[in-house]
């Protein structure tokens, strides 16, 4: 599905990433774990198309075809979604009036017709009920006064919509209460197919007592220095990261 060769990425004169290797196959969901400045948000921005960045060196490729030349916009409609893609508040365009345009912009990059509004109708329903979304909830205006819950609630039920081949969610370190962790937890587990793949990106362990990985990485200092099961989440939990310093720096 992702596959990631040799990834170096910086921002000016300054290297982030330092050679990533990662291979995710449909099916699976990996854990990105690290300390703070360790990379992952940066590996993320980068794997969506973040221009901000320059790819110095390596290559990253979803089923098989590179992603290089790629524009944010071509990798989403390819199937490669962010969390946080669409921050931005618009008052006066409701969740669902967002989502149906979002789905049908996507289907035209993809040379299909607009959806039918009343499968559109049903995708909505299906998934709104499937995520326990309320219909108060869809037809507010997009991010307007949206608590961090209704963030992460809106940010899965894109996910659930779009149908993304590769899904990263970063669930950027602070200010993520139990609740929003519970939404995006119950999000993934019901959205986890055969046909996609997950990656999670957290500073913590306590999201992955909801959502079980099939692989846990740690991202050092713009490498992944370690990978595992999903025990290696629980003796992060217990070590924190000082022994992954300890052990790069000796
Ligand atoms: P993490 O998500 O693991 O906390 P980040 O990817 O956010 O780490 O950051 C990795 C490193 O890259 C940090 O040292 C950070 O300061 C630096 N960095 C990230 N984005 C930028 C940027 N836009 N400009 C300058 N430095 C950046
Ligand atoms: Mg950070
Ligand atoms: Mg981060």
């Amino acid at each position: 599905m992702l596959s990631i060769k040799n990834l170096h990425a910086s921002i000016g004169d300054k290297e982030i990433l330092k050679g990533i290797n990662l291979e995710v196959k449909a099916g699976e969901i990996h854990a990105i774990m690290g300390p703070n400045g360790a990379g992952k948000s940066t590996l993320a921005s980068i794997i969506a198309g973040n221009e901000n960045y320059e790819v110095t060196e390596g290559e990253i490729s979803l089923e098989g075809e590179d992603l290089a030349e790629l524009a944010p916009e071509e990798r989403a409609h390819k199937g490669v979604f962010l969390s946080f893609q669409y921050p931005v508040e618009i008052p006066g365009v409701s969740v669902t009036n967002f989502m149906r345009t979002a789905i049908n912009e996507t289907r035209k990059a993809n040379g299909q017709d607009e959806m039918p509004a009343n499968e559109m109708l049903k995708l909505i329903r299906e998934k709104s009920e499937l995520l326990e979304i309320d219909r108060k909830f869809l037809s507010r205006s997009l991010n307007e006064g949206f608590s961090g819950g209704e963030k992460k609630r809106n940010e899965i039920f894109q996910m659930a919509m779009l149908e993304p081949k590769i899904a990263i969610l970063d669930e950027t370190d602070s200010g993520l209460d139990i609740d929003a962790l519970r939404i995006v937890a119950n999000g993934v587990n019901k959205l986890k197919s055969d046909k996609n793949a997950i990656v999670v990106i957290t500073h913590y362990q306590r999201l992955l007592d909801y959502i079980v990985p099939d692989f846990v990485h740690v991202l050092y200092n713009g490498k992944i220095v370690k990978s595992g099961g999903k025990e290696l989440a629980h003796e992060l939990e217990e070590k924190g990261y000082d022994w992954i310093k300890q052990e790069q720096e000796a």
